[in-house]
């Protein structure tokens, strides 16, 4: 194996048995035609549905592939940065490993970075296989946060992107905790560009991110890169600041005309009472969702645990590609 691969592609994977050879035969059918050396690097977020053994196989049988698992699972992000930490490339390729985003797309990311981009980002000009709920609640997505980001967020854009080792550096420099890679990445500057695509259907199985895990990432999306909703608050006092001002001459007026119109009861107050208690609730759970990750801040607990590595060490790889049977081919440009 070559001492620094040229390129090196990532992929987080959580239970994605069944995808998992299928997207090393098309990964490797396109970083072929670069002519170039590479890595693909499996970073196996705490899998319990027969990825592990589908990744060791697949390990065992190429040299070029190096796998990462965790000792459990630490959320997608969290893989994708274990990537990046483990990536030797020049350009570091981030890919789902359930085939939506199609490896052919990385030429033309490599296009791009050639021409001197030091980011080129896969922007889905359309998404496939996905129910409208996801599809209406990620376009909303995008475009709140592309509004209420301090940095430009492209919208419709997912991890899947090249990345130059300049920017890999830069993000490895960021340790921050609750990540959004794609707003991290955005926010380092250099070059950036976009390339559009089609978002496929899943290979196999179903998307490993529920409801929970989607409010999850959009809240730390927002708390990220945002200071808005913190912000809110004024403009919802200044609001009721006025109702105030404006209610004393109307309530005072009502009285002395004896008008038969008056605020009266309870349960005006009872209202009135709860809806404050809730706008003030609210806001402490905006101000308790940045309090909580000041907090994970603040324990600097390590983003991820790795509990093994399979990979060839440089020096052993052409070794057991011979044990394993591998031919001459699989390995000419990792030994190269
Ligand atoms: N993933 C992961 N850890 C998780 C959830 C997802 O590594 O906790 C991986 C998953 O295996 C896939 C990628 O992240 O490669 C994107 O997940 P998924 O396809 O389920 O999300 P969707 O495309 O439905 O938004
Ligand atoms: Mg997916």
């Amino acid at each position: 194996m070559s001492a620094k691969p040229t390129l090196s592609v990532i992929a987080p994977v959580y239970n994605e048995a069944g995808n998992i050879n299928e997207l090393h035969r098309r990964v490797s059918e396109v970083l072929d035609t670069t002519g170039e050396p590479w890595e693909f690097i499996l970073v196996n977020d705490g899998s319990y549905d027969g990825s592990a053994e589908e990744m060791r196989a697949l390990q065992a049988g190429d040299p070029r592939v190096r796998v990462i698992n965790f000792a459990r699972n630490f959320g997608h992000q969290n893989a994708v940065t274990a990537g990046t930490d483990y990536a030797h490339g020049d350009a570091v390729v981030i890919i789902d490993a359930d085939l939506q985003d199609p490896p052919e797309v990385i030429l033309q990311l490599l296009d791009k970075w050639r021409e001197g981009y030091h980011v080129v980002y896969a922007v889905r000009s359309e998404r496939k296989g996905e129910s409208w709920f996801k599809k209406f609640t990620a376009k909303l997505f995008y475009r709140l946060i592309y509004r209420i980001a301090e940095i430009d967020i492209p919208v419709d854009t997912g991890d899947f992107r090249l990345m130059d080792r300049r920017v890999v550096d830069a993000l490895k420099s960021m340790p921050e905790h609750n990540r959004f890679i794609r707003g991290m990445t955005s926010w380092v500057g250099f070059r950036q560009t976009g390339v559009y695509y089609v978002r496929q259907e899943r290979h196999v199985g179903e998307t490993k991110y529920p409801l929970r895990k989607m409010l999850r990432f959009a809240l730390d999306a927002i708390t990220g890169f945002s200071y808005f909703p913190l912000q809110i608050t004024i403009y919802v006092s200044l609001v009721l600041a006025l109702l105030a001002v404006l209610a004393v001459p109307v309530v005072a007026f009502l009285r002395l005309s004896g008008s038969t119109l008056q605020f009266e009861g309870q349960a005006t107050t009872l209202v009135v009472v709860l809806l404050m208690s809730s706008f003030q609730l609210f806001f402490f759970f905006i101000m308790g969702q940045y309090v909580a990750r000041i907090y994970d801040e603040v324990r600097q607990r390590p983003l991820y645990i790795v509990s093994e590595v399979w990979e060839d060490s440089p020096e052993q790889s052409p070794a057991v590609a011979a044990e394993t049977g591998a031919t001459e081919s699989d390995h000419a440009s990792a030994a190269s």
